[in-house]
């Protein structure tokens, strides 16, 4: 938790309105001239110039397949591929770029982990954990390997105020538990999860365990070796990148024995129709010609980050967070869901007798962008006997002068629609 004195000291700290400079489409006005506010980053952050003319310069003067020529435009596009792994690599902590794994994002991250490991490993009666409050990302593939190997899939229950229960974690461990996939930051909670905690309980046992770091990496400083985890899912897009591109971090002696996902050119060492051997990994699990322009907008998205101060935007953002829910708490029809201690910039809320969707289209008529539904978290709407919610989710470029819009607008929808 930040302290006051820190919150204070953020606000004058964090030069949100200088940070705003740098996203071009955040300077418009929609529908008869509102200012456009866009609250929906859980589901896609906004891109900064300097992402974009890194995407530009690469295609008006560099590209080219890269690993494949050794001309003067597939050296400069390879250089730049190669390098943007380095940056992915100190920008999580991980001890080697062999590690970075350049994947389509989140989803493919953890398709990845549940197909090439979770096959060879995971046996008939096997035991996988995963949360209450997973997003449908890191459910369906745990299933779908469950199905094939008649293996079983465990839950962690939710606690009424959106944290996990860590003591019903402990008695979910058992003999036959072979692997752990949790959320680090819930994307329609806005829990951020003792990640820690369950990584040490986990590895007291021996199993590995995956983080789903989609909400996490734009908001906090990751470190893999100090969380330990042995895998740790990410999107591009959500952290100011590209989409279409994203990171599968895994420790590597785990990678170095799972077998290729994808057959094609790039994760082959050798084709005969004898035998085909495959190449080492990162490459070996990035078969065809890569998303290039993604690998190096995402490099320039951790350059960006790097130009922050990432515990002063935090602490920027939980402020926005914190103001947010004061001021949505002001209206007696509004029924936060999910109130953890541990949050990132996420507010989830209801609106007594309106419908979610309503609401958000009454939002939008404002100019206000949120996002309203179920946020591919169908189990936490049913944990929590409600169809959907509206969702304001934040980043650093975020005001409160735009909060006290939408807090006007959720005022005007419950005059209209309630
Ligand atoms: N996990 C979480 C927590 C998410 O928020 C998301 C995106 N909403 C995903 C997984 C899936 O990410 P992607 O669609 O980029 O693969």
């Amino acid at each position: 938790m930040n302290t006051a004195a820190d919150i204070k000291k953020s606000v004058h700290a964090f030069n949100a309105e200088a940070a705003r400079n740098d996203f071009p489409i955040l300077h418009q006005r929609i529908y008869n001239d509102k200012p456009l506010v866009y609250f929906d980053n859980a589901a896609s952050s906004q891109k900064p110039r300097q992402v974009i003319d890194a995407i530009n310069e690469y295609y008006s003067t560099y590209h080219a397949n890269v690993h494949r020529g050794n001309h003067f435009l597939s050296q400069k596009a390879s250089a730049a591929f190669d390098d943007a792994r380095v940056k992915l690599k100190d920008f999580i902590h991980a001890s080697s770029e062999r590690e970075i794994v350049f994947t389509k994002g989140t989803t493919e991250s953890i398709n990845l982990v549940a197909s090439s490991w979770g096959r060879k490993n995971i046996n008939a009666g096997d035991e996988i954990i995963v949360s209450g409050m997973e997003h449908h990302s890191n459910i369906v593939p745990w299933q779908l390997l469950c199905e094939e190997k008649n293996a079983v899939l465990k839950v962690i229950p939710i606690n009424d105020d959106g944290s996990l229960n860590l003591q019903e974690f402990e008695k979910l461990i058992s003999a036959r538990t072979k692997f752990i996939s949790v959320v680090y930051i819930s994307n329609s909670l806005g829990t951020i999860n003792p990640v820690k905690k369950i990584i040490a309980s986990a590895h007291r046992h021996g199993i590995p365990v995956l983080l789903d770091g989609a909400q996490a990496v734009a908001h906090m400083p990751v470190d893999v070796q100090a969380l330990d985890c042995d895998f740790f899912a990410f999107s591009g897009h959500k952290m100011l990148g590209p989409t279409g591109i994203g990171v599968l971090y895994g420790k590597l002696n785990l990678l170095v024995d799972m077998p290729p996902y994808m057959g094609g050119g790039e994760m082959i060492q050798h084709v005969t129709f004898e035998k085909t051997t495959y190449n080492e990994v990162p490459f070996r699990f990035e078969a065809g010609t890569p998303h290039i322009e993604g690998v190096i907008g995402l490099g320039a998205a951790v350059d960006y980050y790097n130009s922050l101060d990432r515990n002063t935007v935090s602490v920027y953002e939980n402020e926005l967070l914190q103001y947010a829910e004061k001021q949505l708490l002001q209206i007696p029809e509004v029924k936060l869901i999910g109130t953890a201690p541990e949050k990132a910039g996420v507010v989830s809320f209801t609106l007594e007798g309106i419908n979610a969707m309503d609401a958000g289209m009454y939002l939008d008529t404002q100019g206000i962008a949120v996002r309203t539904g179920q946020h591919c978290t169908e189990p936490v709407m049913d944990r929590f006997c409600i169809p959907g919610t509206i969702r304001a989710s934040f980043m650093f470029y975020n005001t409160r002068e735009e909060i006290d819009l939408m807090i006007e607008g959720v005022k005007k929808a419950v005059k209209l629609l309630g």
